[in-house]
């Protein structure tokens, strides 16, 4: 058996386990080592029967007096006393049969469970019991719990990485010794065998910080290299016209924020080299990000070269080309701007690929086909990227296969991500970040709704679509299941169409249509013939519908601060006062956390609150950032980042080699290839 070898190898897997191991991503011995748990449970201290308190425990004890039985059709109850030199205590099982036959008269077992009071008397209910031994796995230590999902529990995975220890023992090294020895790190060995098996919490926490080190030191390697590489590319130096810049401020309607001319003079610099430019603008919904990317495109234009301009859906390319349009007619290039996207007329299509050739026309806005249509872009100097995801090496190649030299590169999110963050999920990117808001922005109302209260909201919600108002409404779910009715895309519209709402116009929109129904109904929703639209977090990054001013969300605990805010900016975009409704699923009070929300609008600090109160996991949920998945490290622990990230950067100044460490190279060579922006 190796890592390589199929999870069907191990004992017991058959196809039916190994299906549903699929779904967690575990194919291979090695995949199944690499899951590493989500949290623990300490049941490490094994205490006798007197000193039995309320809560988790666990006890060396014989277990005696098993009996089960059928209390009423579909409820089995094992019970067994469990006994040992200072009393006995009762032992319950629910729904397990097959218990009682597998319990060993008088042999002393290993019991871990919950000891609470349950109709009047004590026992531990469900409890984990095995045979005392040196080396328990579901008892009598810290125990792991491991992502879970339908048919397949924890205690499974367990054994599964009992029965591959071996494998364990033989993993390679990934890391150079000369890293293990400065940084003080366990090898890696121990470190897996201690996340699946603690020794004790001291252990565990050095084996978290081992693997959580090597996840953001592999993250950095990726990104310094790949940032290396670009910088053999050469691009096209665009120089600084002093007097083009000051005549398209004077002509703006406004005034800079001073994050915009920092972040302007920045890509001025960037521009005027033939080192490529790849940095990110991150900036929350608002910020003005479009501005900046005019102006960025302006300085490339007037050189004569093309720019590209990419985003997500048609809707948003139409949106971002009347801007662009209008923003660069002030300085006469309004007549360079085209767009081109898929739903075009033939003939539109091939008069803009006629101008796109000739050079007239100059910034072309559209989606990703961009890049994958011929589109014969021969002075391609810089491309703009808005809220696109999967943007990395291979693209850039491309475009520099289209272009003749690698063009600059800049990327715009509108995910707040606090930057000491930003730095290691997007190492390879430079980063500026519009943190200020225009002044003079009409505030949105956030108010937490109770779901007793609907009746009231639905009356004051009711006054403003009467007044020509429009509404979204974003559910946390498509599907309704058991545990949670009433959330679920389907049974809000129904609630609404038929119920709530049914005088007025609604449609549903959710992530399973295809995109051009989507865009369609999103298209009709802009037109203003639908006053209410329900959906899923689809229309997070999305387009301006001016005349929406309401963004009510249902089932708000289940979200993310930062991923509210970032639903709350699809409002407010018009002259309307907009509000926010963040209704709860239940009449609890509502937490701290979203009471934030009432009074935050800085994306940024959400972010933040996310992360300390939720932890990473929080900002992932508004990344879905897949294979960047850090499944040791925690992100809010700074020190450690700091220190991997500067091992990184060590490895390369000590012109290490990763031909030398093929494990590492391994795994290195798969983050390259993943993009920055996912
Ligand atoms: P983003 O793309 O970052 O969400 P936009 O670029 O769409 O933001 O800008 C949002 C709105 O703010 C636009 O109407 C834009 O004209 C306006 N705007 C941009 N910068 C400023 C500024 N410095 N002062 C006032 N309004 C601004
Ligand atoms: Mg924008």
């Amino acid at each position: 058996m190796t890592l390589a070898s199929p999870i069907t190898g191990l004992k017991g897997v058959g196809d039916e386990l190994a299906k549903k191991l699929a779904v967690l991503g575990v194919k291979t011995v090695g995949d199944l080592i690499d899951n590493f748990p989500r949290r623990y449970e300490d049941y490490s201290n094994v205490i006798e029967i007197h000193e039995l308190r309320p809560g988790g425990v666990t006890l060396e004890a014989r277990i005696s007096n098993v009996t089960g039985r059928y209390v009423r059709r579909g409820m089995h109850i094992t019970e067994a006393i469990a006994s040992d030199k200072t009393g006995s205590v009762r032992l319950v099982w629910f729904n397990q049969p097959y218990r009682a036959g597998a319990i060993k008269h008088g042999q002393p077992y290993f019991i871990s469970g919950e000891y609470a009071l349950r109709r009047g008397r004590f026992s531990i209910a469900n409890p984990s019991v095995e045979l005392v031994s040196d080396f328990p796995v579901n008892t009598a230590r810290i125990i792991p719990i491991y992502k879970e999902t339908k048919g397949i529990k924890s205690y499974q995975i367990r054994k599964l990485v009992r029965e591959a220890i071996d494998v364990v023992k033989k993993m390679p090294e990934p890391l150079p010794q000369w890293l293990l020895d400065e940084q003080r790190l366990l090898d890696y060995r121990t470190a897996a065998l201690e996340m699946h098996f603690p020794s004790g919490a001291e252990m565990l926490n050095k084996a978290q910080r081992r693997l959580g080190f090597e996840e953001v030191f592999r993250l950095t390697l990726a990104a310094l290299l790949n940032k290396h590489e670009l910088y053999k590319d050469k691009s096209v130096a665009i120089p600084f016209n002093e007097k083009l810049a000051k005549d398209f401020v004077a002509k703006l309607p406004f005034k800079l924020t001073d994050a915009q001319r920092k972040a302007v003079w920045k890509i001025y610099q960037d521009l005027d080299s033939t080192q490529p430019m790849n940095r990110l603008l991150e900036g929350d919904v608002g910020s003005g990000k479009t501005v900046v990317a005019a102006m960025a495109s302006v300085m490339a234009m007037e050189q004569n070269f093309q720019v590209a301009f990419m985003a997500p859906t048609e809707i948003l390319a139409r949106q971002h080309a009347d801007t662009l349009y209008r923003l660069l007619s002030n300085v006469d290039y309004g007549n360079h701007v085209g767009l081109l996207i898929g739903s075009l007329k033939p003939a539109q299509k091939k008069e803009c690929h006629i101008r796109i050739a000739s050079g007239q026309i100059r910034l072309m806005v559209g989606t990703h086909a961009l890049i994958s249509e011929h589109v014969n872009m021969h002075k391609l100097g810089l491309v703009i990227i808005d809220e696109q995801h999967r943007f990395g090496v291979e693209q850039r190649k491309k475009l520099q296969a289209k272009a003749g030299h690698m063009p600059h590169v800049l990327h715009m999110s509108a995910t707040p991500i606090p930057r000491s963050i930003a730095l290691t999920l997007y190492g390879e990117l430079d980063i500026s970040i519009l943190d200020e808001m225009p002044p003079g922005r009409r505030e949105i109302k956030t108010k937490i709704c109770s779901p007793n209260s609907r009746a009231q909201l639905n009356k004051e919600i009711d006054k403003e679509l009467e007044r020509g108002r429009q509404m979204f409404v974003v559910c946390p779910l498509i599907l309704d299941t058991e545990m949670s009715r009433g959330l679920s895309v389907e049974e809000v519209y129904k609630r609404i169409s038929e119920k709530d709402f049914k005088h007025r116009r609604a449609a549903l929109l959710h992530g399973k249509m295809r995109s051009v129904e989507k865009e369609n109904i999103m298209q009709k929703f802009l037109d203003g013939q639908y006053d209410i639209l329900v959906s899923t977090t689809v229309i997070e990054v999305g387009v301006d519908v001016p005349n929406a001013s309401i963004m009510l969300i249902e089932g708000a605990e289940r979200f993310g601060l930062a991923q509210i805010h970032q639903l709350r900016g699809r409002v407010g975009r018009g002259e309307h006062q907009s509000y926010c409704f963040l209704v709860l699923s239940d009449s609890k009070t509502p937490s701290q956390r979203l009471r934030a929300l009432e009074h935050t609008t800085d994306g940024f600090k959400l972010a933040e609150l996310d992360l300390e109160l939720r932890g990473p996991g929080a900002i992932y949920g508004t990344m879905q950032h897949g294979a960047l998945d850090l499944r040791v490290a925690k992100l809010a622990d700074t020190k450690l980042i700091a220190t991997a990230r500067n091992a990184a950067q060590e490895f390369i100044n000590r012109q290490e080699t990763l031909r030398k460490y093929p494990h590492l190279a391994k795994k290195v060579a798969a983050l390259r290839t993943i993009t920055n922006l996912n």
